[in-house]
């Protein structure tokens, strides 16, 4: 079988790509190319890559200036398969490797599957409302993939294997500064109970009875993307859904959400998930393993009461 490469923004990612390589190529050698420096590389091959380079950030460059490295060596090398995570910088590493191979690229696949000809791989369309079916032939396959798509392996420090890096190349756009973003208030990707806040909480000034259910069950609180992008109540990072953040909680109770596909893609993975919407056949009613259907305002301090009581 054809080696499968990984390229990913950062390890924890790598570690997610190279459980989805080991599970899709069985037996397959799986190469890594990691943003960082050798100990990422390292890290890489411990968590399953037989092989690994390293691409450090460079100073006065675009980390995408690596795609032309990474193109001579796919045309040189015809990995069967391209697995990349979703990050815009690969993303865009995506799309030009796709461009110069004149390979097919599926952003965001699932269930991929090798087969003798090329792959088959599904994609979501409509916002999440359909899921399509490809198979392409082709003999390199990209597909950009989730963060939390694929449980990383257990890293295992005895494996060992090549480490390297590849050079970049002078291009058209220089980076003249970087500045770090404003600190994310919330890891709520490794949140294990999540209160997700929706625009039936009409007021901002509300936020603070939702926040004290959150403290009560010792959660983080997340939102739908109106309260985030339009009411800018909340961080951006914080907004939950197909354009946001997508999140595996044990819990994640929703509070005035109306559980429109593009936000129910987002908290579909949750273990289990309560409702509290006034409409009893919302979406999100409908798609709750609990809900009640009741003004969260009536709600929501009882259910405060009651955890902090118990
Ligand atoms: C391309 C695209 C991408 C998108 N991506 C995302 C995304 O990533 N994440 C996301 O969240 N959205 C996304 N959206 C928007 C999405 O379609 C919905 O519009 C949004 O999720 C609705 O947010 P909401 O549930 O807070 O508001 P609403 O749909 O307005 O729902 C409010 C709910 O609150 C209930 N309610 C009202 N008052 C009360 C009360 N007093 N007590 C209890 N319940 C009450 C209502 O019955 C209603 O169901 C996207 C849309 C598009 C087109």
């Amino acid at each position: 079988m054809r080696d499968i490469w990984i390229i990913a923004e950062n390890l924890p990612w790598a570690g997610t790509l190279a459980a989805g390589a080991a599970s899709i190529g069985k037996g397959a050698k799986i190469v890594a190319f990691v943003n960082g420096d050798e100990a990422e590389a390292k890290a890489v091959i411990a968590q399953g890559a037989a092989e690994a380079f390293y691409l450090p950030l460079p100073a006065a460059a675009p980390w995408e200036g690596y795609a032309p490295a990474l193109a001579e060596k796919a045309k040189a090398d015809k990995p069967a398969l391209i697995l990349l995570s979703t990050s815009r910088r690969c993303r865009d590493v995506a799309a030009q490797l796709a461009a110069v191979l004149d390979a097919p690229c599926f952003s965001e696949g699932k269930n991929i599957v090798l087969t003798e000809s090329g792959a088959s791989v599904e994609t979501m369309l409509y916002g999440g409302l359909a899921v399509k079916s490809s198979s392409v032939s082709a003999e390199t396959v990209l597909v950009t993939v989730g963060a939390k798509d694929f449980e990383p392996l257990p890293a295992d420090a005895s494996r060992s294997g090549p480490v390297g890096t590849l050079p970049l190349a002078a291009g058209p756009v220089a980076v003249v500064g970087r500045k770090p973003r404003a600190a994310q208030t919330v890891d709520l990707a490794a949140a294990v109970k999540v209160v997700g806040v929706g625009r039936g909480v009409a007021e901002e000034g509300d936020l603070a009875i939702v926040r004290d259910l959150a403290e009560a069950l010792g959660a983080e609180v997340g939102c739908s993307r109106p309260i985030a992008e339009f009411f800018k109540w909340m961080p951006e990072e914080c907004y939950i859904g197909i354009s946001g953040q997508q999140i595996k909680p044990q819990l994640y109770v929703a509070v005035g959400i109306s559980g429109q596909a593009q936000h129910y893609f987002g908290i579909r993975d949750a273990k289990t998930i309560v409702s509290i919407n006034k409409d009893k056949e919302s979406l999100m009613n409908q798609n709750a393993d609990y809900f009640i259907a009741a003004d969260w305002k009536a709600v929501v301090p009882e259910l405060i009461k009651a955890v902090r009581g118990a």
